[in-house]
């Protein structure tokens, strides 16, 4: 008796979603670092707008190190991927362009196991680019929680705290913090009040109550 697909790798592909801080490239390193452990050919990528600590490295705000290859795009990524490559990690997914999508599905149908870390959501509380399609077409979904800033609950939001309108600007823990559904704050004249009460406990003008934040 065949039993169909037998000794043929399964491919798959995996999101690790969830807010800033929530701890989506520590989950990644885990499972690449387990694959890794398993002695299975493993490439990690990440986007090149990422340059915030390393260009080489995926560096996640835990300090978990993992040697990474940075692209500019998810064509160069589809190029880079070796042959014999088992598994693909791939961090800050969010900021790669919309052809991610039939990238992996392509790498997932040739039987790589594909490991996505990215944000769900932006600042403004809307989901990530091509994101909620990732989200779609991927066998496993794992959506984190980060910690509320304010009141210590789950924290699914990323709560912007500078003015700054750009969606791809790059956070820290400087200006942007996780918030829950309750003190998730997305609008701009919410922003504003924000700094005004932030002002108001600093006992200070508003524009330095927004520096010191
Ligand atoms: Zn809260």
């Amino acid at each position: 008796m065949t039993i169909h697909g037998v000794g043929l790798p399964h491919g798959r592909i995996e999101v690790v979603c969830g807010p800033m801080f929530s701890g989506k490239s520590e989950e990644l390193i885990r499972r690449i670092k387990r694959a890794i452990i398993a002695r299975q050919r493993v490439q990690v990528f990440k986007p090149a707008v990422d340059t915030r600590y390393s260009s080489t490295e995926v560096v996640s705000h835990g300090d978990l190190r993992l040697e990474a290859t940075c692209v500019p795009s998810s064509a160069e990524l589809a190029k880079r991927v070796s042959a014999r490559t088992e598994v693909v990690g791939i961090d800050e997914a969010q900021f790669f362009d919309d052809d991610l999508a039939s990238v992996c599905d392509a790498l997932a149908n040739r039987g790589v196991r594909v490991i996505l870390a990215g944000l769900d959501m932006d600042y403004r509380g809307k989901p990530f680019t091509m994101m909620p399609r990732m989200l779609a077409i991927a066998e496993i979904v794992t959506k984190i929680q980060a910690v509320c800033m304010v009141c210590g609950a789950p924290a699914s939001f990323s709560q912007r705290l500078s003015r700054d309108q750009k969606v791809v600007a790059i956070g820290s823990s400087e200006t942007y913090e996780a918030r829950c559904r309750r003190h998730f704050e997305p609008e701009e004249e919410q922003q504003i009040a924000l700094t005004r009460r932030r002002a108001e406990v600093l006992k200070v003008p508003p524009q330095e109550a927004d520096a010191a934040k």
